[in-house]
């Protein structure tokens, strides 16, 4: 078969994958423990179960207009006056299916085959492949100290005449840093500098822990108004509140930008699908506690798991910031991230990403967004695959397990 040279380039979402994989195993009977995961196991605020439904009980599901519906667009407005202190016009925001179509849209309305975009390492498994699908360059900047944020001095060494772009996720997913406020500031006023853009994804900004403020980017542009800057904040409903397969995300940026964004989008899937556009209008209007409440959980998992994770010798962990995940390095246990993951796939049923999805070899991500017997019990499992020292048995639910490995 021939295929294009940008189809046979990207690569199929590896944790997209996991979840089929874990889903499979999981119907055959298999007691799967899912730390690979990337959403919360929490319900949709019941303000978005009542506004999307409303939509669906008059029967009348039509199309909306490609860069969203109004009231949607006025709700994002308002959420950035209340979380970024910016007042935005409608024409400087676009709604989409996700924040992963805001981002595509984003590049395929900047991006000239074979321009540079920049990233840090680790970063998003989405990223390298995003720009890939443009025609891109994807352009990942690793850390010198071996930490997971590189300084501005390294990531202004990567930029060249090639550089179109950068983009910056924090909280990050896998590593679950939140970048300091100097290297926010300082991304920032290197793109200005350099006229490049910049793409805030701020996925997890509200996500944060230990009495964190999230980053407000926009504290540290120099533009007078959005209109005359290359700053493009993106966000979405997935994982504040818990709406993943709703598929609403979107992006606040400069007019023009915002512009071809819609035309593409036009072309490519018109705009998100009407009930979940008002999905996102009732979780964005409603009752906010359930952001609070997920964040608390989260921040509690994560105590757990860092409790795990630093009683494991020879695990060295970093901890997380924000997000639900965690991307300790088990280089100590094994090299390489997709043999050890596979290996406690197939010998203990736990779900975790290849740390070289990422990135970065010899980590594997870890999520803490499922419940805490399964952050523990998935624990257990891993240390008692790995560390020789441990008993010869573990139980899963009724079946004996014998280490016959060492
Ligand atoms: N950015 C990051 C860093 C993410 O982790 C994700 C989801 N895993 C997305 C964007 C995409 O989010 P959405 O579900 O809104 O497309």
């Amino acid at each position: 078969m021939s295929l294009s040279q940008i189809a046979r380039s990207v690569g199929e979402s590896v944790t997209l994958k996991l979840n089929e994989t874990a889903a499979l195993l999981r119907e055959k009977g298999e007691p799967v423990i899912h730390l690979g995961g990337g959403e919360p196991k929490g319900r949709a605020p019941i303000d978005a179960v009542v506004s999307c439904s409303s939509l669906l009980h008059t029967g009348e599901v039509r199309y909306t207009p490609p860069d969203g519906i109004p009231a949607l667009k006025k709700a994002i407005i308002r959420y950035t006056e209340e979380h970024y202190g910016r007042i935005v016009g409608a024409d400087n925001v676009i709604a989409s299916s996700g924040a992963k179509q805001s981002i595509m849209v984003a590049l395929q309305a900047v991006l000239d085959p074979q321009q540079e975009v920049i990233f840090p390492v680790p970063f998003w498994v989405s990223y390298p492949e995003m720009v890939k699908l443009v025609g891109g360059v994807p352009v990942p900047v690793e850390a010198r100290d071996g930490s997971f944020q590189p300084t501005v001095e390294e990531i202004a060494e990567a930029v060249g005449s090639y550089t179109k772009a950068i983009i910056i996720n924090s909280p990050n997913n896998p590593s679950g840093v939140v970048y300091s406020e100097e290297f926010v500031a300082g991304v920032v006023e290197l793109c200005e500098k350099h006229d490049l853009y910049l793409i805030m994804d701020d996925t997890y900004n509200r996500l944060v822990f230990d009495g964190r403020t999230p980053t407000n980017c926009y504290h540290y542009s120099k533009a007078h108004n959005l209109d005359s800057s290359k700053l493009l904040v993106v966000n979405c409903v997935s994982k504040m509140y818990a709406m993943t397969g709703f598929r609403i995300g979107w992006a606040v940026g400069n007019r023009e930008l915002i512009r071809a964004m819609t035309n593409i989008q036009s072309q490519q899937t018109s705009g998100p699908a009407a009930p979940s556009q008002w999905a996102a209008v009732g979780a964005l209007n409603g009752v906010q506690s359930s952001i609070e409440s997920l964040r608390l959980t989260l921040e509690n998992n994560r105590n757990v798991l860092m409790a795990r994770l630093g009683a494991f010798p020879g695990v060295h962990v970093t901890k997380p910031g924000g997000t639900f995940y965690t991307f300790p390095d088990f280089s100590a246990y094994e090299k390489d991230s997709q043999k050890l993951s596979r290996f406690l796939l197939d010998k203990v049923r736990v779900v975790t990403v290849p740390g070289s999805e990422f990135g970065m070899e010899g980590h594997l991500r870890v999520s803490f967004c499922g419940t805490i017997k399964e952050i523990t019990e998935g624990m257990e499992r891993i240390q008692w695959a790995l560390d020789p020292s441990a008993p010869n048995e573990l139980y899963l639910g009724e079946r004996r397990l014998v280490r016959d490995w060492q």
